[in-house]
């Protein structure tokens, strides 16, 4: 062997030795069946999971899959198990990588959302309504006129489904600032999907906005759901696990809000305080680009602030791409003036020129709409309206 090719083997292998372990999914989406008639979509690399129940009245679907790609996956290994139709959604968490695909199913499946949720779809600006009838190309005529709240069932504290011999219970745990957040629980079988506290392998995303909730909101849906016991758990985010994961996620935010409160009874500022946070402790855990936000809503909470309120302008941009990251999720652009700019595409961005974010690439020339907070930190980069791609 030359010595060269010797020295990139070498070098492999050291940073194989340095690179912590991702204790995360695996590279493709995964379809488990954890009982009878109960299947557990597995999002790849931590991507968004959902739980599907077949039953003899047709599907119930919790959660929809991270992207209009991954969705498909999800009704086609729907469609491996059943010729039954999709009837309800349950909505566990109101972000775009849980919802997104509701249009894929719904209408004439009905979606089942807390009250709170429902009040912010109903708020939804042009441009996200605009998004949500184009998420899926063979979808937008049938929804040209639909309107993402005209077949949303929604309930208060509480609501059980009996369907085809199935019970399925929906638990919302009341909190100031619960965004709205359910879990679903299976009694006969003690499978749950734990909503926002289902978190395996990945840090939180919590906000200093409480768009996400709190910690102690989370607390007290982990006091809730973990007394239930499930003996398997389906995340939000992460592999599958059970009661245990419920019981680590509460060890977690209270030590991380132990964290916090050390470092505020020391006098450091704000600034200081997210430069140091860190939960690296939770070795292979992935999106360490959550601690600067965790630590600031802790901030805020354990001084008994409410959610941090950030007025937004509008920004426009003419750029090519130059960086993109988790397909599309997050890209990088230069402007024509030379300026990089980072931004983020949600489940709202409305796309023109290409149909969804996984069709990005880089040297794409584009137009952006972003939004810039003002004063706030944009840590994972400016969210984008409208991103028309030039041909
Ligand atoms: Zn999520």
């Amino acid at each position: 062997m030359k010595r060269s090719a010797l020295l990139v083997l070498l070098l492999c292998a050291i940073i194989a030795l340095a690179a912590p372990a991702r204790a995360v999914t695996g590279e493709k989406a995964e379809f488990k069946k954890i009982a009878d008639g109960v299947y557990a979509f597995i999002g790849k690399l931590n991507d968004a999971n959902a739980l599907v129940i077949v039953t003899t009245e047709g599907v119930v679907l919790v959660d929809t899959g991270n992207n209009p790609p991954e969705t498909r996956i999800l009704q086609k290994f729907i469609q491996s198990v059943t010729s039954a139709p999709v009837r309800y959604i349950v909505i566990s968490q109101n972000h775009g990588d849980h919802t997104g695909g509701v249009p894929l199913f719904s209408p004439p499946a009905n979606v089942i959302v807390h009250d709170r949720v429902l009040k912010e779809w109903a708020k939804w600006k042009p441009f996200q309504i605009k998004s949500w009838r184009k998420h899926f190309p063979e979808r937008s005529e049938a929804l040209k006129d639909v309107n993402p709240t005209d077949s949303v069932l929604s309930f208060h504290d509480h609501m059980v489904l009996h369907l085809g011999g199935k019970t399925i219970e929906l638990i919302y745990v009341d909190d100031t600032y619960n965004p709205g957040d359910v879990a679903v629980w299976l009694p006969d079988s003690g499978v749950m999907h734990a909503g926002f506290v289902g978190y395996i392998t990945r840090h939180p995303d919590i906000r200093p906005d409480y768009s996400h909730g709190t910690t102690g909101g989370m607390l007290k849906q982990l006091e809730v759901l973990g007394a239930l016991k499930p003996k398997i758990l389906v995340p939000a985010h992460g592999p599958l696990g059970d009661v245990s994961d419920l019981y680590a996620l509460n060890d977690y935010l209270l030590s991380a809000r132990q964290k916090i409160r050390t470092m505020t009874s020391q006098g450091l500022p704000l600034p200081e305080i997210e430069k140091r946070f860190n939960m690296s402790e939770y070795k292979g855990w992935d999106r360490d680009s959550h601690f600067p936000w965790t630590a600031e809503t802790i901030y805020r909470e354990l001084r008994g602030e409410g959610p941090q309120i950030v007025p937004v302008a509008e920004r426009t941009v003419r750029a090519t791409i130059s960086k993109l990251a988790e397909e599309g999720r997050f890209l990088t652009v230069t402007s024509d003036a030379g300026e990089e700019v980072r931004l983020r595409v949600s489940t709202d961005t409305d796309f023109e020129g290409v149909s969804d974010r996984s069709r990005l690439q880089v040297g794409m020339k584009v137009k952006a709409l972003y939004q810039v907070p003002q004063g706030a930190n944009a840590a994972l980069g400016y969210d984008v309206e409208e991103l028309d791609v030039e041909p």
